[in-house]
């Protein structure tokens, strides 16, 4: 374990239980160079303890990348509650989570994930303040949309020299809560959209509201677009889609679209130019952590328009350097923890 630590550069790895609850979680802190480690927190099942810990410490290297490349003063972190076969009281278990998330004295806040709502932050948030994403606060997918529009709008412009959406084809994945607010933004714009989703209510639900066009889940890779935007699960570029794909640009919120990095190698050398993941998807994480320092939503919306600027310089440099762009996101994000390393050592 210590040996994956290592590898990941993780700062620090907390296990912890409570037996009245049947609470087991992990908490994974990546970084706390640039301040709190902030991520979110995940309530799923694990076949193993070990995937549970490879998940949090996987996705907390990532949210310090996120951080750092959204200009925020956080390091990156995760937790995993691990699901059990049986919940007897849920929000007795949250909070039994929150005690041990305060625990940590706000080394790492707590925002919701896969499988946590925000009545269960609302339950964490009774044993502790660095919790996130509670009904106070709200939820951050409108804002996740929005970075994404504003991502979209920077790679039109590089790819294409003009970032006017009027009869853009976009074809988007998952109509969940980023999704669809994201759909329902470029419609507006102008934008043709084909939209699919898993789940045929929903994907009926979107139709209808937004007069898109739509396909079944295993059409939207080769629809004839100019923009690909995954909006579902992760590891949606891979072996099998890569060569189905028709769109020149990739733009989307999910987390961790390819499935290897030797897939962004493929796109670069296919001219399909990618949105770093987790640069365009800031705008949720750019909100919860301003939002729990009581930042006005006008500096919020003013910070996560910025996502489309520094979307727009990271493919400039891309370019210069030939690099692929999660390469360069990758670098870049690492230079700037490593930068906020020297200062702290030098305090
Ligand atoms: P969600 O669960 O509300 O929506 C996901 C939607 O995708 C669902 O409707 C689901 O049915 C659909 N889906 C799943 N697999 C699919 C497939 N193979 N084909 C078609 N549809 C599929 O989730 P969300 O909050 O909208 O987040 C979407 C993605 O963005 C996730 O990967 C999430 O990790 C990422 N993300 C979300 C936020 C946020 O603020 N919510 C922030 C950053 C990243």
């Amino acid at each position: 374990m210590l040996d994956q630590m290592e590898s990941a550069g993780l700062e620090r790895l907390h296990f912890g239980q409570d037996a009245s609850t049947g609470m087991h979680a992990i908490i994974a802190i990546h970084s706390t160079r640039r301040g709190p480690a902030i991520g979110g927190c995940r309530f799923i099942p694990y076949p193993r303890e070990q995937d549970a810990i490879t998940d949090a410490i996987r996705l907390a290297q990532g949210m310090s990348y996120k951080a750092a490349l959204a200009g925020l003063p956080h390091g990156g972190g995760k937790a995993v509650i691990i699901q059990p076969d049986q919940v007897i009281n849920r929000a007795e278990l949250m909070a039994a989570f929150g005690r041990m998330v305060d625990s940590l004295g706000g080394d790492y806040i707590a925002a919701m994930d896969s499988g946590t709502e925000v009545t269960d932050m609302d339950a964490i948030a009774r044993s502790t303040r660095f919790v996130t994403c509670t009904r106070e606060f709200g939820d951050p997918s409108p804002w996740t949309a929005l970075g994404v529009f504003e991502g979209i709008k920077a790679s039109l412009l590089h790819r294409y020299g003009c970032d006017n959406l009027q009869g853009c084809h976009i074809a988007i994945q998952g109509m969940g809560h980023v999704g669809f607010a994201l759909a329902r933004r470029l419609k507006t714009a102008g934008a043709e959209l084909t939209i699919t989703d898993i789940n045929p209510q929903r994907l009926q639900a979107a139709c209808d509201q937004l007069g898109a066009h739509s396909v079944a889940p295993e059409q939207i890779y080769s629809v004839p677009a100019d923009i690909f935007s995954p909006c579902g699960l992760g590891a949606v570029i891979n072996n099998d889609t890569l060569y189905q794909l028709k769109a020149g640009i990739i733009a989307g919120s999910a987390n961790n679209q390819l499935l290897a990095p030797g897939h962004g190698e493929q796109l670069h050398r296919n001219n399909i130019l990618y949105a770093p993941d987790y640069l365009i998807n800031a705008g949720g994480l750019i909100f919860v952590a301003l939002q729990h320092t009581q930042t006005s939503h006008e500096k919020i919306h003013q910070q996560v328009l910025q996502i489309g600027s520094t979307l727009k310089r990271l493919y400039a440099q891309a370019e210069l350097q030939q690099c692929a762009t999660h390469r360069m996101a990758d670098q870049q994000a690492e230079a700037i923890i490593a930068q906020s390393a020297q200062l702290h050592s030098a305090v």
